[in-house]
């Protein structure tokens, strides 16, 4: 399941409160070159590397994907998204479009939802509330919005993060109607 929306939509908040919910799906931590921020952790929010590790994991085809996004790269380490795809789990990347366009490639039988914040204006009044990025971060994050928002016809589903129980409920319901598609549901399928 790829994740996708701007920065400050909420995706964070969105898969942990999903997570608490359910235990079939395991989310994805991925590998930046981005400065931690004084409320993360490594190896829990993402895997902090520095410029020359992340191109190491690069060459070692250690990627499912990965991207430059608000001047960093990020990318998915693709043993642990294999691994649980084997065990049946669902697995949640929360990426940025380019991102999702590379694992597109890749899995024709991802699910793509891509959340959106209520307005623009709004988007802005929570990033600069977290306080965490500069004025020029800020800036650039609503940038990258705007372009962001225009890749949404790639996504299989649209959902606006109004309120973060609604969301979640939206995303549950997602998930119970993917996991009964044909493809997806054990033995019923027609073999002649
Ligand atoms: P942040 O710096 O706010 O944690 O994340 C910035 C952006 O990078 C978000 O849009 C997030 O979805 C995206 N991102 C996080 N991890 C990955 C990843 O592994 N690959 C890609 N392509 N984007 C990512």
């Amino acid at each position: 399941m790829v994740l996708s929306g701007p920065s400050g939509v909420g995706k964070g908040t969105v898969c942990e409160e999903l997570m608490k919910d359910r235990d079939d799906i395991r989310y994805s931590i991925s590998a930046t070159t981005r400065k931690k921020r004084p409320n993360e952790k490594d190896g829990e929010n993402y895997y902090f590397l520095s410029l020359d590790d992340f191109n190491q994991r690069i060459e070692d085809g250690d990627f499912l994907e990965f991207a430059k996004v608000h001047g960093n790269y990020y990318g998915t380490p693709k043993k642990y998204v294999k691994e649980q795809i084997k065990n049946g789990e669902i697995v949640i990347l929360e990426i940025d479009v380019q991102g999702a366009l590379q694992v597109k490639e890749n899995f024709d039988n991802a699910v793509y939802i891509f959340l959106l914040p209520p307005d623009l204006m709004e988007l802005r009044r929570r990033i600069v509330g977290r306080s965490t990025e500069d004025e020029k971060q800020i800036n650039l994050r609503m940038e990258n919005a705007k372009k962001e928002l225009s890749f949404i016809d790639k996504y299989d589903y649209a959902v606006v993060n109004d309120e973060i129980s609604h969301t979640v409920d939206k995303i549950d319901a997602i998930i119970q109607a993917e996991k009964l598609r044909v493809r997806n549901v054990k033995g019923v399928q027609h073999h002649d």
